[in-house]
C-alpha cells in the first residue's frame, strides 16, 4: 500500500533554537489530536536546515510514524566543495530522505537534470529516499506545455533507476507558480498532473510500481485546503513550505488526510 505523507519544508527559517521548539510544539499538538492513520499508511516529515537534523532525529526517535529530511545534498560524496553537505553526513544524522530538485534549488542554484539525477543517485546509494520535487512555471502552463515539461523533469532525472531504486522515490509535484503565492493549485489541476505522472511511471515501470508511488503535492498548501487537497485519488499527501512552520496549521494538515 503506497504510503501517505504530509511533509513539511522549513526553507532558510528557524535557528536551532527555533526548530526544535517547533518540533516539540508540533508533537504536543499532535499528542492532543493524534493522526487517525498508522506509521503504515501514514508518515509525517519534517525537513529543518541542516543545523537542526540531529536535534530532530533525536526529539522525534521513537515515534516511528515521524521521519528527518534534509532540503539538498551535494552530488559528490566527499571533497574539496567548501559550505556544501554530503549524503553520507546526512545520513549520519539519522535523518532518512532528501529533497532533491526543489525549484528553488533548479531556479537559484542552477541545479540542471543531470545533477539532480547524481543527487538521486547518491542518495539511493546510501539508503536514503529522495523527495523528488517536479513542476512548472506559470508561463508554461499558460503555454498548455506543463505536462511535457514535467514528463521531461521525470524523464531525466529519475528514468535511469531500475524499477527497485524508483520504488524508494517519493515525488512531489509543485507548480511554482503556486509556490509561496498563496495561490494553490486546485484539486482538479493537481488531480490531473497527478494522474498524469501516475501514468508515465505505469508505462515504464508497470501498474504496480505506479499505485505504489506516493506522488505528493506542493504549493501553498494550509490548514484550510489540505483535506480537499489530500482527497484527491491520486494526491497521496503534501510537502508544506510556510504552513508547516506553524505549529497548529501543520498539525490541522496532517490530519487532514481522509
Ligand atoms: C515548498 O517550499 O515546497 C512549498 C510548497 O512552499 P509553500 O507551501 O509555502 O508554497
Amino acid at each position: 500500500m503506497r504510503k501517505k505523507i504530509a511533509a513539511g519544508n522549513w526553507k532558510m527559517n528557524t535557528t536551532l533554537q527555533e526548530g526544535t521548539q517547533l518540533i516539540t510544539d508540533i508533537l504536543t499538538n499532535l499528542e492532543a489530536d493524534p493522526p487517525r492513520q498508522d506509521a503504515g499508511e501514514m508518515l509525517i516529515i519534517f525537513a529543518p536546515p541542516f543545523i537542526t537534523l540531529k536535534d530532530a532525529v533525536e526529539l522525534t526517535r521513537g515515534n516511528g510514524q515521524v521521519k528527518i529530511a534534509a532540503q539538498n545534498c551535494h552530488t559528490e560524496e566527499k571533497g574539496a566543495f567548501t559550505g556544501e553537505i554530503s549524503v553520507p553526513m546526512i545520513k549520519s544524522t539519522g535523518a532518512e530522505y532528501v529533497i532533491i530538485g526543489h525549484s528553488e534549488r533548479r531556479a537559484y542554484f542552477n541545479e540542471s537534470y543531470e545533477m539532480l539525477a547524481k543527487k538521486v543517485d547518491v542518495t539511493l546509494k546510501h539508503g536514503l529516499s529522495p523527495i523528488f520535487c517536479c513542476g512548472e512555471k506559470l508561463e508554461i502552463r499558460e503555454k498548455n506545455e506543463h505536462f511535457n515539461l514535467v514528463k521531461e523533469q521525470i524523464e531525466s532525472s529519475l528514468f535511469h533507476l531500475d524499477a527497485e531504486a524508483f520504488s524508494k522515490v517519493v515525488i512531489a509535484y509543485e507548480p511554482v507558480w503556486a509556490i509561496g503565492t498563496g495561490v494553490t493549485a486546485s484539486p482538479e489541476q493537481a488531480q490531473e498532473m497527478h494522474a498524469f505522472i501516475r501514468k508515465l511511471i505505469a508505462e515504464k515501470y508497470g501498474m504496480p510500481a505506479a499505485e505504489e508511488t506516493t506522488i505528493l503535492y506542493g504549493g501553498s498548501v494550509n490548514a484550510k485546503n489540505a483535506s480537499e487537497l489530500f482527497a484527491q485519488k491520486d494526491v497521496d499527501g503534501g510537502l508544506v513550505g510556510g504552513a508547516s512552520l506553524k505549529a497548529g496549521d501543520f498539525a490541522v494538515i496532517v490530519n487532514s488526510f481522509q
